[in-house]
C-alpha cells in the first residue's frame, strides 16, 4: 500500500505522457513510464510493490511519494434479472454508482461521470441530487478497474456512460479517461464498444465529434418540440433543439457513425400518436435511430410508465414512418439500477 498519511500524488488517471513526465522528473527513462502506465490500466495494478518490472528503487520511491487509490466498494446489490449494482466510496467521502448489465452476449458497464447532476431533469432520480463535484479521470477509469479486477478481464464487454452525471459536463475528464480505455496499451477496449450519453449539451458534442475519440454518441431527446423539451429538460432553455439536431448531423457526418437519440416515455406526457409523429418528422432525415426507454417510475417524482400496447404502438408508429426504432427493456429495477434510478442512497442520508 502507498503511504496515504504523507502529501503525497495520486497517479490513477495519468496519461501516458504524465507518466513519463513524473518519470523522466526524477531522472530516469520515460519508459519506465510506460509500464507503470500498462500496470495500472491493462493490469489493475494499484500495488507499487507489484510492478516487478520497475528497478526496486523506483518502486520504493513511488511508494512513499505517490498514491493509487482504488474505489471503495461500500454496497452491492444484485437484481433478480443478474444486473449489478455497486455503490463506491472516493477518497473524499462522496459517492457513485456503477451498474454492470449482462446480457445474451455482451456484459456492458454503465458509468457515472459526475457526483450528482447541475441539469436537474424532472423526470431523474440523480436530477434531484445536484451536482456535489465532477470526477477525476482516474474515479472514472477506477469503476471500470474495480469490475475487471473483481471479475477479470471479461467483465465487461461494452461501456455506456449513462450513469451518473452529464459526461459532456466534465469535458476533460471524459476525454482522458476514453484515451486511457481505448489505448492497446491501456484497457485496450474498442471505441465502437463505448457510448456516450449526453442529455444535449450542444458545443461539447461538437467538440467531441472533432477530438478522433470516434466514439458512439447517444443523445437524450425526449421531446420532439422545443417547447415540450423545455418543461422537462432545463439544459434545453440553454441549447435548443433546432441547434442539438444540427450538431448531432454534424457528429454523424464527421464520425461517421449513427447516432442514436434516447425518448423516455412519459405516460400522457409525451406518448401520444401526435409525439410520435413529430418525432418521426424530427428524426427521418438523419442516419440515427431512436431508442424508446419506457419510464423508470422514481419515488417522489411525478411521471408514469406507459402500458406496453402504448409503447408498442408509439414504436410501431415510428417504425411506420420509416424510422429504425429499439425499445429498451428496463434492466436492474427491483434494485434501483435502471436507468435514471441511480442515487446514490447514502449521500442524501437514508441509509
Ligand atoms: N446525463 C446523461 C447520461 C445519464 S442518463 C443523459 O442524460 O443522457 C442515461 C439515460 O437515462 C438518459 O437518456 C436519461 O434521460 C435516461 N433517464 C433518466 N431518468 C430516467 C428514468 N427514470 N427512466 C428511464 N430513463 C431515464
Ligand atoms: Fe443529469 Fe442525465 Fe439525469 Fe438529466 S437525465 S439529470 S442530464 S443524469
Amino acid at each position: 500500500m502507498s503511504n496515504p498519511a504523507k502529501s503525497t500524488t495520486e497517479i490513477l488517471g495519468l496519461s501516458k505522457s504524465e507518466l513519463e513526465d513524473l518519470i523522466r522528473s526524477r531522472k530516469l527513462p520515460a519508459f519506465y513510464g510506460r509500464q507503470i502506465y500498462t500496470w495500472l490500466y491493462g493490469r489493475q495494478c494499484h500495488e507499487f510493490s507489484e510492478m516487478t518490472d520497475l528497478p526496486l528503487a523506483l518502486r520504493d520511491q513511488l511508494q512513499e511519494d505517490c498514491r493509487i487509490t482504488p474505489l471503495v466498494e461500500l454496497e452491492f446489490a444484485k437484481s433478480t434479472d443478474t444486473t449489478e449494482k455497486y455503490l463506491f466510496g472516493l477518497s473524499d467521502g462522496a459517492e457513485i454508482e456503477t451498474v454492470l448489465i449482462p446480457d445474451r452476449k455482451t456484459t456492458t458497464a454503465c458509468v457515472s461521470s459526475q457526483v450528482g447532476c447541475a441539469l436537474a431533469c424532472r423526470f431523474c432520480a440523480t436530477g434531484t441530487l445536484n451536482l456535489t463535484r465532477d470526477l477525476t479521470a482516474g474515479e472514472i477509469v477506477a469503476q471500470l478497474l474495480f469490475l475487471r479486477e473483481k471479475k477479470g478481464e471479461r467483465a465487461f464487454s461494452n461501456i455506456v456512460f449513462m450513469g451518473m452525471g452529464e459526461p459532456l459536463n466534465n469535458y476533460d475528464a471524459l476525454v482522458k479517461a476514453l484515451e486511457i480505455i481505448t489505448d492497446p496499451a491501456g484497457m485496450a477496449l474498442s471505441k465502437r464498444r463505448i457510448t456516450v450519453s449526453t442529455s444535449g449539451v450542444t458545443p461539447k458534442i461538437r467538440r467531441l465529434a472533432e477530438s478522433g475519440l470516434g466514439v458512439n454518441l447517444a443523445i437524450s431527446l425526449h421531446a420532439a418540440t422545443q417547447s415540450k423539451r423545455e418543461k422537462i429538460m432545463p439544459v434545453a432553455q440553454t441549447f435548443a433543439l433546432d441547434k442539438l439536431i444540427s450538431a448531432a448531423r454534424f457528429y454523424a457526418d464527421t464520425v461517421g457513425k449513427r447516432i442514436t437519440f434516447e425518448y423516455v416515455l412519459l405516460k400522457g406526457f409525451n406518448d401520444t400518436r401526435e409525439d410520435a409523429m413529430a418525432l418521426s418528422a424530427l428524426t427521418r432525415k438523419l442516419d440515427c435511430k431512436v431508442n424508446l426507454l419506457p419510464y423508470n417510475p422514481v419515488p417522489g417524482l411525478d411521471f408514469d410508465r406507459p402500458e406496453k400496447d402504448e409503447v408498442n404502438r408509439f414504436a410501431a408508429t415510428l417504425a411506420n414512418k420509416g424510422v429504425v426504432v429499439t425499445v429498451r427493456t428496463s434492466r436492474g429495477r427491483d434494485v434501483a439500477a435502471a436507468c435514471g434510478q441511480l442515487a446514490a442512497k447514502r449521500q442524501k442520508g437514508n441509509s
